[in-house]
């Protein structure tokens, strides 16, 4: 049997929804970045979160998965690989799913049906109008800094320099996965 690799930085998508089936539309999103961007590999612990930097009644469920090199025996499944894919144009594909749950995208912080938000991809450093990479809010946020625990804690956040265990170390998180 022939190996295929899909070639691609990992990549570390955080999620979050706080109206309607907060569940279900983190799930189906899921499902969506697995058909169009790349199978997901790991999904973390769902947290409950109040809404951060805006007022709202509504909690946020928030979660963020891993998306990385794998063999693969199908090269069906390399056509349109994530390996082909930049940051850009994966944040193209996460904004056309949340406009398809109904976001409206207001410029202020408000409710959301899903956020998707790309807090890695390797170790590459974005700052332009429409990209920050690593995401510049990740270490500031304790339920970004849980899911990553889960999924990467000893992974080195390329401007800080220090590790996700270190990060949140410095920080006094109470946010429990659930
Ligand atoms: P937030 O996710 O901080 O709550 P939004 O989802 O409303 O805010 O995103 C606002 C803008 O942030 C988007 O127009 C997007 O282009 C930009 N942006 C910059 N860096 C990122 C990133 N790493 N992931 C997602 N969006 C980003
Ligand atoms: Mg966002």
């Amino acid at each position: 049997m022939r190996v295929y690799l899909i070639f691609m930085q990992e990549l570390i998508i955080g999620l979050g929804s706080n109206l309607g089936d907060r569940r279900e539309n983190i799930e189906k999103a899921i499902a969506l970045i697995g058909e169009r961007v790349c199978r997901v590999a790991v999904v973390s612990s769902m947290v409950e979160t109040e809404p951060w930097g805006f007022k709202s009644g509504n909690n946020f469920l928030n979660c963020a998965i891993l998306i990385r090199d794998e063999p693969v025996s199908d090269p069906e499944l390399l056509q349109g690989a994530a390996g082909m894919w930049r940051p850009h144009q994966i944040i193209k594909i996460l904004q056309a799913i949340e406009l398809e749950f109904g976001r409206i995208r207001t410029g202020v912080y408000t409710d959301r049906t899903i956020d998707l938000d790309i807090l890695f991809y390797g170790n590459e450093i974005i700052n332009d109008t429409e990209l920050s990479v690593p995401h510049p809010k990740l270490h500031e946020r304790d339920f970004i800094l849980v899911s990553l625990m889960e999924l990467c804690p000893d992974k080195v956040h390329p401007v800080i320099g220090e590790t996700i265990r270190e990060i949140n170390n410095h920080r006094k998180g109470n946010v429990t996965p659930r």
